[in-house]
């Protein structure tokens, strides 16, 4: 963990649980695109810079979530670093208590405000393109979080979460996503991408990532299609969710409530604007019901 891997001449990523991009901006100075899960890794990047005698001068986030944002409060207090996030990102980012607020959909009990749900606070300012080196182009990737992007420098593409590897897709069957039409619609778009090296956080650096997009896409249709049948009789959202979790032998957490129960419902949604389901009351319940 840790390793520096160079895929260009001013491209690498730090092998992390959520990979860490850096480029090189300059002779000693150099940019991260995210910076790790928590002030741990916040603590190895930097001794990894030093060792390197680089300079780090700014941190560009693909999203909010903490494994991508939690080293950033400890870069910028031990380097004085700029931090940017685009759009929505940038308000989770500025005040992570949205985080789980946003999963559990009120105030968050104390079991959700640990460092996977809710990273430190960094002083972030929203992202411009502006705002980027030359040598770097941001691309929206909305889907997986509200205002996700990935980065291209030069012939590599960072691409943040927009893709989970097979091993996790086979584990987990349901990867986090808040819109499953726009996560669709940017695989769609990545699967055409050319580029030397594809750098997906979550799944292996790769130079072919036609077939991991199609892999995403089909797994993302096949829940779409298991939740429309599962409505056949009404239900509700906790029912379908307990029945998903039963069906695919997931072991029920409370931050998986969250964050699964936070996916399903963004599923719901989406069926519902597909015309594939309705939202119906019965006896004080919301209940979902698929068309006929
Ligand atoms: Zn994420």
């Amino acid at each position: 963990m840790y390793e520096l891997n160079q895929v260009s001449d001013r491209c690498y990523y730090i092998q992390s649980p959520a990979k860490i991009g850096l480029v090189r901006t300059g002779d000693t100075s150099v940019v991260l695109i995210d910076s790790g899960n928590d002030k741990d890794a916040g603590k190895k990047v930097l001794r990894l810079l030093e060792g390197k005698g680089w300079t780090l001068e700014a941190i560009y986030n693909t999203h909010s979530h903490a494994d991508h944002i939690g080293g950033n409060r400890f870069l910028q207090e031990h380097t004085g670093c700029r931090i940017y996030a685009p759009g929505i990102e940038y308000d989770f980012t500025r005040a992570p208590i949205l985080e789980p607020s946003y999963l559990y959909g009120g105030n968050p009990p104390s079991e959700l405000r640990h460092k996977f749900l809710m990273a430190q606070p960094s002083r972030v300012k929203e992202l411009a393109s502006e705002d980027l080196p030359d040598c770097m182009q941001m691309i929206p990737l909305p889907g997986h979080a509200f205002d996700m992007v990935g980065y291209r420098v030069d012939n590599v593409i960072y691409l943040a979460d927009c893709l989970s590897s097979e091993a996790t897709l086979a584990k987990y069957r349901i990867s986090f996503l808040v819109d499953p039409k726009k996560y669709i619609e940017t695989l769609l778009q990545v699967r055409e991408m050319e580029a030397d090296w594809f750098i997906p956080a979550h799944a292996d650096a790769t130079q072919e990532i036609r077939s991991l997009c199609d892999i995403n896409i089909a797994c993302v249709r096949e829940i779409a299609d298991h939740i429309t049948a599962l409505c056949t009789q009404a239900q509700t959202g906790e029912d379908i969710l307990a029945a998903l979790f039963a069906e695919y032998g997931l072991t029920m957490t409370m931050e998986q409530h969250a964050l699964v129960g936070s996916t399903v419902r963004s599923y719901l949604t989406y069926l519902s604007e597909a015309g594939r389901i309705v939202p119906t009351i019965r006896n004080n319940r919301l209940m979902w019901q698929a068309q006929s």
